[in-house]
């Protein structure tokens, strides 16, 4: 199932009062549905102590719902500058953030540094000496190569960009205790959108291992495993949910073979974002025009610069319209914006109650890697972002872009130079 009962519920019948107060597109998220994921998840895991969410920021940079992670008592996974920013900026520092880069900069290390540091999850031996200060907790990220399928999505481990190779990774510990380095981390980030937890299971049991084939080699223990993000949600009415308490189960059972094989265990990180917010998020939209050509089309008032993964991804989002229930009349249409690129559709082909310029437009599932992908191309603008608060309260918690954020890089100091041939 797309979006739940429960927010379905709350939000549609203020939806029209929303709208006449906001206007329309605006994505909105649910605090409550936010604060019920993380909390069962902390439930599930209630038996591994220190087990801990680092949310991957990238997924929903948004302060405010950031807040809502740290109320729940979770850290942030942060792979760039402006991440950490933000996450510095809501008083998240040290252990709370995790930064995961890939082709690390200078600039990327002295900004991970800086304010007290946080836990460096390094994606390469060649980035050892690199790091200016080596911390005293040192985490790698690993790729295990041919050892391992990714999932159909991020696809196969041999050709991803990401991590230490199997065969370097002693090395890789090896060396940054030569720097200092005292306590350990290991991480991998191996499936996106995967709704077989089975899968997840295997990526555990794979770190664990790893960790005691290291800790052998090199007399160390590790103070945590990271699982990586990757837990999917289902899109499309007729996706199985994905089962937490089944991975959860079964993952306990790994940490305590391992706690009875090696007389302790390191604490479980995990860093989902997609399944903390992606549910708990719909883009409102208004249909404008409605277009009968060789296909019908609704063209409503958001773009592909509100919501990319049905251009890029041809992801599925799931579309109710506001007051027509099923069993109204119903037309086969593509919802579409006004890009200039064909692939600007959020839905192709789809069977929607008959739809008429005015009606809202529900589409579904935007609360991860929804707005915060959303791009200017085309001169298009991000709409606003609101959130649903738990006592019913409808809050801005992002204003839409206007076309002054659009032509600010515009203004900036003169400046030229005749470079001379030599
Ligand atoms: C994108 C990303 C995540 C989050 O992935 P989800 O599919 O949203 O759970 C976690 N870790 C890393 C390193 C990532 O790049």
């Amino acid at each position: 199932m797309p979006m739940s009962s429960s927010y379905r519920e709350r939000l549609f019948p203020v939806l029209k009062e929303i709208e006449a107060n906001f206007g329309t597109p605006f994505h909105i998220y649910d605090e409550k549905g936010i604060r019920q994921t993380g909390m069962r998840l902390n439930q599930v895991f209630a038996e591994l102590p220190g087990f801990r969410e680092y949310f991957a920021v990238k997924a929903l940079p948004n302060p405010r719902i950031m807040q809502i992670m740290q109320a729940l008592g979770f850290g942030f996974d942060c792979s760039s500058s402006a991440e950490l920013t933000l996450a510095r900026q809501i008083g998240a520092g040290g252990d709370d953030l995790m930064f995961t880069s890939n082709n690390t900069s200078s600039a990327d290390f002295e900004a991970a540094q800086r304010n007290g540091g946080c836990l460096l999850n390094l994606d390469d031996l060649s980035l050892v000496p690199k790091v200016p200060v080596m911390p005293e907790t040192i985490c790698f990220r690993y790729n295990p190569g041919p050892r391992r399928s990714g999932n159909s999505i991020i696809g196969n481990p041999v050709e991803a960009k990401y991590g230490v190779a199997h065969h370097q990774l002693v090395e890789a510990y090896r060396s940054a205790m030569k720097r200092g380095a005292r306590r350990f981390g290991l991480h991998t980030m191996l499936a996106s959108n995967e709704l077989n937890y089975t899968y997840m299971v295997q990526t555990v049991q794979m770190l664990l291992d790893v960790a005691a084939w290291i800790g052998g080699e090199l007399g160390i223990r590790f103070d945590f495993i990271n699982m990586g993000g990757g837990l999917g949600i289902p899109y499309r009415p007729e996706d199985h949910p994905f089962d937490l308490e089944a991975m959860a189960k079964e993952i306990i059972r790994l940490f305590s073979d391992f706690n009875s094989r090696y007389g302790y265990a390191p604490r479980l990180y995990m860093e989902s974002g997609r399944y903390m917010t992606g549910p708990h998020g719909v883009l409102v939209v208004q249909a404008i025009n409605r277009k009968e050509i060789y296909r019908q089309y609704i063209g409503v008032d958001a773009c592909m610069s509100a919501l990319m993964r049905p251009a890029m991804y041809g992801a599925y989002h799931h579309i109710e319209v506001l007051n027509k229930p099923a069993g109204a009349t119903t037309q086969v249409v593509d919802v579409v914006g006004s890009l200039c690129e064909n692939n600007d559709k959020f839905a192709i082909q789809r069977e929607l109650p008959r739809i008429e310029e005015g009606d809202l437009l529900i589409i579904q599932d935007t609360g991860a890697h929804g707005h915060a992908m959303g791009f200017n191309y085309n001169g298009k603008l991000r709409p606003q972002e609101l959130l649903l608060r738990e006592n019913g309260t409808v809050e801005l918690i992002r204003r839409a872009e206007s076309e002054a954020d659009y032509l600010a890089t515009l203004r900036f100091e003169p400046r030229q130079i005749t470079p001379k041939r030599t």
